[in-house]
């Protein structure tokens, strides 16, 4: 019986990247899913490609994570069709980069109400019917090195990812008496749809210095799979520091 095996765990930001892989790895060791991203088409293609390869998908329900009502929705349908929830990862995302000058409002607040405040209304809708069915648990919080020092335009990114870091640190011991871990999985450079996407600034996207920055940044990147091998191991060892790639690890240790 591993921490997965007969569980049932909850994935935000399931259609895409490390919460697609972490899907397929969480089902690999036997957990059942709920899954969950704003993206209703990939989700559906997800939960379907999930249960092609043998995996128990109870639930894929669309939602914005940054919606509170949209994530009482969530809850209420996952309580009613599942009965209960072992695991939750917080995995959903975007990256906002830019220079202070070149910022909007728009993007400082969306990236504060999706990053931070979309684990917060999973923690608030999740996590109190958790504790009080008694049966432990695991939280996971996806973080980033951006979450650990400061990149170059990443101030509205790294606010966020600072953030979610300062809640995991204290539900990591809150939630100790409960029997529930609580893992900050910190991924440094990782090869998904989100380095496409990145919101940047001020910044035109084929600039060739911003080609090269990208080029850099993932020359140094593991794939979904990768880090998300290294989250499943985070809970299974009960890990609160999750490292998805060496270097991240180094330069953690290093700062302190
Ligand atoms: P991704 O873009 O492949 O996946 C992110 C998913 O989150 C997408 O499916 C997207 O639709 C979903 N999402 C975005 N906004 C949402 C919202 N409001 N509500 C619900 N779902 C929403 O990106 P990824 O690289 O797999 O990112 C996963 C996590 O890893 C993020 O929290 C990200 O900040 C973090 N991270 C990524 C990197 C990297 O290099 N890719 C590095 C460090 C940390």
């Amino acid at each position: 019986m591993t921490k997965f095996d007969g569980k049932t765990c909850l994935i935000t930001g399931a259609a895409s990247g490390l919460g697609r892989a972490t899907a397929f790895a969480a089902a690999a060791k036997g957990a059942s899913l709920v899954l969950t991203d704003i993206t209703a088409d990939t989700l559906a293609t997800t939960a379907e490609e999930l249960r092609a390869a043998g995996a128990t998908v109870h639930l894929a329900h669309p939602a914005d994570v940054s919606d509170h009502s949209a994530v009482v929705g969530l809850a209420a349908h996952t309580f009613d069709a599942v009965g209960h929830v072992d695991i939750v990862m917080n995995v959903a995302g975007i990256a906002t980069w830019g220079t202070v000058d070149k910022l909007t409002h728009q993007q400082w607040r969306r990236t504060i109400d999706i990053n931070l405040m979309g684990p917060i209304h999973v923690i608030e809708e999740f996590l109190p019917p958790m504790i009080a069915a008694r049966r432990g648990g695991h939280l996971v919080n996806v973080s980033s090195a951006a979450g650990l020092f400061g990149l170059p335009w990443h101030a509205p990114y790294s606010a966020t990812k600072f953030g979610l870091r300062g809640v995991s640190e204290v539900l990591r011991f809150d939630l100790r008496r409960h029997k529930i871990g609580v893992s900050l999985v910190l991924p440094g450079a990782m090869a998904t749809p989100m380095v496409d996407s990145v919101d940047i600034a001020g910044v035109d996207r084929d600039n060739a210095a911003l080609r090269k920055a990208i080029g850099l940044f993932l020359r140094h990147a593991v794939t979904p799979e990768q880090a998300a091998d290294a989250v499943i191991r985070g809970v299974e060892r009960n890990r609160y520091w999750v490292y998805t790639s060496r270097d991240i690890h180094l330069a953690h240790w290093g700062q302190r």
